[in-house]
């Protein structure tokens, strides 16, 4: 023989035992738009035919060469070996890497997995395999003794012939980017795992009331739970990742966080931006969401990260009475460099005790009555904002309270910008 392939090939049979795929696998990145079942099939039946013409000529020489392929590789060598020499051929051997069995693994598994996803109502797949025990580490075996170049996995082999073969049978698209769910198979336990991905989405969350937080609480409205009512036909579980405190006395205004939301046990076929959108945004008093594009959880991190500023619309109520000189006080001492103990009421529910620098920009400040004032304020997202208004019993020194000698407690608060 030959050529390399065929040469190489023979020497491998000559050793090994091996079906027509698992043969065909070992030269898997010759020849383009073939199985690797029709592959090993060509190589053999190559082989048969230069092994006829040769016997053709001197019979007896090729007799111990065309037994062992029989023996090794069975078909067209068992038939050929029946034709020259009249004899019954040997039975073939099992294959060295699939014992035989990987034509009927991969049309069972196009059955069972089919089956499941019909079942289950996902159309977009993508799958995993377990191989067969041992076969990885025979074909590894092989490939090493012969310093192959060109194999492929039969762990990679099966998982494309199941997912051909399901698209073919069934419809259903194996999808890499974006499937609905994955499934791994386990070939020598018969299991199949499923696991549905979850549905991650960037977006931006304006909140338009108060008394909401976003994150789930016990016995508090959040918006979590919301959107998770009424999007209940997209899926269960509902999780919105914001970059900064979560805190439910404020509106979030202007252009809102930016956020990452997740669906966990997203149900089939309700993946598209547009589905999404319009079932989360049912409930339009209460918040907009608006969908960016596909999120990754990472991004959620990573904007924590670049939070630089938040300003803050506050609505203040003075225990005493104020006039134009506290309004022109305060704006004449802005920005107002400060420094803040972790705020009483933090602590008190366990949080740990820290000390932030930072400064409050105060950008416009409006009386309203006597004992009212509105404020537009920046401030670092580390600090707190109602006690740099309140003072927090000196933690927050100074503050707006320590400023004008008097006790101002923040009525209403808006986020209305996030620096990034
Ligand atoms: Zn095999």
């Amino acid at each position: 023989m030959d050529s390399g392939v065929l040469m190489l090939a023979s020497r491998i049979l000559e050793r090994y035992p091996l079906c027509d795929r698992c043969l065909g696998r070992f030269f898997a990145g010759l020849g383009m738009g073939l199985s690797n079942f029709e592959r090993g099939r060509s190589v053999k039946v190559l082989m048969a035919m230069e092994l006829h013409g040769g016997a053709s000529k001197d019979p007896q020489a090729l007799r111990d060469k065309i037994y062992l392929y029989s023996l090794n590789a069975g078909e067209p060598f068992s038939s050929l070996y029946r034709h020259i020499y009249g004899l019954d051929p040997p039975k073939p051997s099992p294959c060295y890497v699939c014992g035989g069995k990987v034509e009927s693994i991969i049309a069972d598994w196009v059955k069972r997995v089919g089956e499941s996803l019909r079942a289950m109502g996902f159309r977009r797949f993508i799958l995993g395999v377990r191989p067969p025990e041992g076969s990885s580490e025979a074909e590894e075996e092989i490939a090493r003794e012969f310093s192959l170049q060109h194999w492929e996995s039969i762990k990679n082999d099966l998982k494309r012939e199941i997912g051909k073969g399901v698209s073919r049978s069934y419809g259903f698209e194996p999808d890499f980017s974006d499937p609905e769910i994955m499934l791994i198979l386990d070939i020598s336990r018969g299991s199949i795992e499923a696991v549905i991905p979850s549905l991650i989405v960037s977006s931006r969350v304006v909140k338009l009331v108060r008394g909401v937080s976003f994150k789930k609480r016990p016995g508090k409205r959040s918006l979590e739970d919301i959107v998770e009512r009424v999007a209940e036909d997209l899926g269960e579980g509902v999780r919105i990742s914001i970059p900064v405190r979560d805190t439910s006395r404020y509106r979030i205004l202007g252009d809102g966080f930016y956020s990452i939301l997740e669906i966990r046990s997203p149900k089939p076929g309700r993946r598209s931006l547009e589905a999404i959108s319009s079932a989360i945004n049912r409930k339009q008093d209460i918040y907009i969401i608006d969908i960016i594009g596909k999120g990754r959880r990472k991004d959620i991190e990573d904007l924590a990260n670049r939070v630089k500023r938040i300003t803050y619309r506050i609505y203040i109520y003075s225990s005493k009475k104020l006039g134009d000189i506290e309004m022109e006080k305060l704006k004449s001492q802005s920005p107002i460099t400060l420094e803040q103990r972790t705020p009483k009421r933090i602590v008190e529910r366990g949080g740990a005790e820290r000390i932030y620098k930072g400064d409050l920009k105060i950008e416009a400040i409006q009386r309203i009555s006597e004992k009212t004032f509105e404020i537009i304020a920046s401030t670092s997202s580390k600090i707190y904002i109602e006690e740099t208004i309140t003072g927090d019993e000196g933690r927050t020194s100074p503050s707006l309270s320590s400023i004008l000698s008097t006790d101002l407690k923040p009525l209403e608060i808006d986020v209305i910008r996030i620096e990034l």
